[in-house]
């Protein structure tokens, strides 16, 4: 069966001397893999194409059963070339990566939201805006779309709007009241409403939140001990390190 679509490069794995293993994230299909045979042969019809975070149009010949596809024909959409070469944007795109990796699994349905998401994501750090309320708020919703939501503004124990000292609670799914006691543990209240912005107003918007130094860094410490708890496994996200060390983290 050949199928064509709109898909994210977001892992190039070599093969063999001249071939590619391709993680991508498609329009119409969601996650897949794709085999390019003669990738790398230096006459390639595809050279220059399916770099790392570009956007690219997919021919892919598919077998039923099978969960490697053959690319037969690509097209660039978006090249995204700083997603590549500026340090921030790569680390901000390399961080988002891993998590959607970790989130969504293959047939994880539907896909459009999540490559939308992944669209603005990737489109907010090729513009340079600020890479780690991107990562952020891109997380919340990639959690949200993933079905592993949470509150931010009602409590998960009692059911009140929240005011005031906030805790949390990983295993019961967001913010707990003053009232509701020992459940959780405190987090600032930057850090909620953050969150709460996160999942009601443009990732744009977000991206020109400043927080405390080292506040970011906080907020993916909880976001990342919430999803392995929700996803009951441990998360490794390399990119992690490098972001700390190479962005200043309230921004
Ligand atoms: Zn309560």
């Amino acid at each position: 069966m050949r199928i064509s679509t709109p898909a994210f490069v977001l892992r190039r794995v070599r093969w063999s001397e001249s071939s590619l293993i391709l993680t991508l994230y498609s329009l119409d299909f969601g996650r897949a893999s794709a085999m390019v045979r003669g990738a790398l042969r230096p006459n390639s019809k595809f050279l220059g194409r399916m770099e790392l975070f570009s956007q690219d149009e997919f021919q892919l010949a598919r077998r039923e059963g099978r969960e490697l596809d053959t690319a037969t024909e690509v097209s660039v959409i978006a090249h995204n070339q700083r997603l590549r070469t500026r340090c921030g944007a790569f680390a901000g795109a390399s961080l988002f990566t891993e998590w959607l990796l970790a989130v969504i699994s293959h047939g994880n349905e539907p896909s459009g939201p999540v490559y939308r998401l992944l669209e603005q994501v990737f489109g907010l750090l090729e513009s340079e805006a600020a890479p780690w309320p991107v990562v952020c708020g891109g997380v919340v919703r990639l959690l949200k779309l993933s079905g592993h939501g949470f509150s931010t503004d009602i409590c998960v124990a009692c059911g009140a709007e929240i005011e005031g000292a906030v805790r949390w609670s990983h295993s019961s799914g967001g913010v707990v009241c003053g009232k509701c006691g020992e459940t959780g543990f405190p987090v600032k209240s930057g850090i909620i409403s953050f969150l709460y912005r996160a999942g009601n107003s443009s990732l744009e918007s977000l991206s020109r939140v400043r927080l405390w130094p080292g506040g970011y860094i906080q907020c993916h410490s909880l976001l990342k001990e919430y999803a392995q708890v929700h996803l009951e496994r441990r998360l490794l996200l390399k990119s992690e390190k490098v972001m700390k060390e190479i962005l200043d983290a309230g921004q």
